[in-house]
């Protein structure tokens, strides 16, 4: 019998950190205090400081860092908000959750991400808002998106939930635009032990509106601003990522000598490999390769005992959620071909250099 390779284990992240998170978990129990306060803030602080950024507030998840990061950035029902076409459907949801309208772009052939020399054909005089993603966690042309936002009043949106610690000329990822939204979903690169999110911003205004927002639309117990939400981060999950972060930095290196493995071991014609820009630096959240017979070698490295994955099968507009938007299933055909042909191979902290090298094996002899 060979030795299943999984997709990920998170099983090995707390064995090998179980001291410290054990103690946290005690340290919260015992406490008495369960939402907000202590724990919390200090990860909201930690957590800002990794990410150069002035302010940090925690939230639920990171669907809801998306969706109050909107909201405090002003947009409204019928808003129109520029997204990725090629993206997890909780970037578009985040947008149609608020009553706004989602206006995909399709992306660039060779990076995935947002493709920016579509932007502007894009906008109209109700955009307010774009959405970059950081898919696969590999930051956008955040710079370019950022020019065409300034020149057309528009916020800039990040959804980061894919690239905690990536950089940008050296810059990690945190305050590029108006507001980053992170997911602590416990897959993720930073991830939490059930759900978790974040916002980063240097605006000191859409931080204020955020800490009401997600706390009932209040600011003093009892006193109601606005109609919030309850999206508050978990004290326990606050302390167990407090925990986790000091490990963030080491666990991306592991991951990108995994990627580093796969990009200059990889070399199979029919498979196209993930390309990096020279200025960025990736936390390859997932690494992604391409091959137009995709289901024929997630099939043969299954016979491997290789798990894959596909993010995403099915992208947004082809989904019965947005069948009421009207989208032709022949619109965003870049973000369907790509649907149709990508295969996420297993990457994370702690697969073994024996297991990449097996994956790397198996999909060589592919043919
Ligand atoms: C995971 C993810 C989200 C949503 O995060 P949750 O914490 O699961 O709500 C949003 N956008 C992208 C790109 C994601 O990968």
């Amino acid at each position: 019998m060979i030795k299943e390779i999984p997709f990920l284990d998170l099983g090995e992240t707390y064995s090998e950190i179980k001291g410290e998170l054990d103690e946290s978990y005690h340290r919260v129990m015992n406490s008495g205090w369960y939402i907000l306060g202590a724990e919390v803030e200090k990860f909201e602080e930690e957590y800002a400081s990794y990410c150069g950024s002035n302010f940090c507030v925690g939230v639920a998840n990171g669907l809801d860092a998306l969706s109050l990061s909107l909201l405090a950035c002003g947009i409204e029902p019928g808003d129109e908000v520029i997204v990725p076409s090629n993206t997890y459907i909780a970037t578009w949801l985040a947008v149609t959750n608020i009553g706004a309208i989602p206006i995909p772009v399709e992306p660039d052939d060779k990076t995935y991400n947002i493709d920016v020399t579509l932007l502007e054909s894009s906008i109209t005089s109700r955009t307010r808002a774009i959405i970059p993603v950081h898919l696969y966690g590999q930051p956008a042309n955040i710079d370019q998106i950022n020019q065409i936002a300034c020149r057309f009043e528009l916020k800039v949106i990040e959804d980061g939930a894919q690239a905690h610690g990536a950089k940008i000329d050296n810059v990690r990822l945190g305050c590029h635009g108006d507001a980053v939204a992170w997911s602590f979903y416990p897959g993720k690169n930073l991830g939490a032990f059930g759900d978790g999110g974040a916002v980063t911003t240097n605006s000191k205004e859409i931080y204020n509106r955020l800490k009401t927002l997600r706390n009932y639309g209040s600011k003093v117990k009892y006193r109601n601003e606005e109609c919030g939400s309850n999206s508050r981060l978990d004290p326990l999950q606050a302390a167990f990522l407090s925990v986790k972060l000091k490990f963030l930095d080491e666990w991306n290196h592991r991951r990108s000598l995994i990627a580093h493995s796969y990009l200059t071991q990889l070399n199979n014609d029919r498979i196209l490999l993930p390309f990096v820009p020279d200025n960025l630096e990736p936390v390859w959240h997932l690494f992604v390769v391409q091959s137009e017979n995709r289901d024929l070698l997630q099939e043969s490295l299954k016979k491997d005992g290789i798990s894959t994955l596909i993010h995403y099968p099915i992208p947004p507009h082809k989904q019965r959620a947005y069948s009421s938007l009207g989208f032709d299933s022949s619109v965003f055909p870049k973000a369907s071909l790509i649907a149709n042909q990508i295969l996420s191979l297993p990457i994370g902290p702690h697969l073994s250099s024996e297991d990449s090298f097996r994956v790397i094996e198996a999909v060589n002899k592919f043919q």
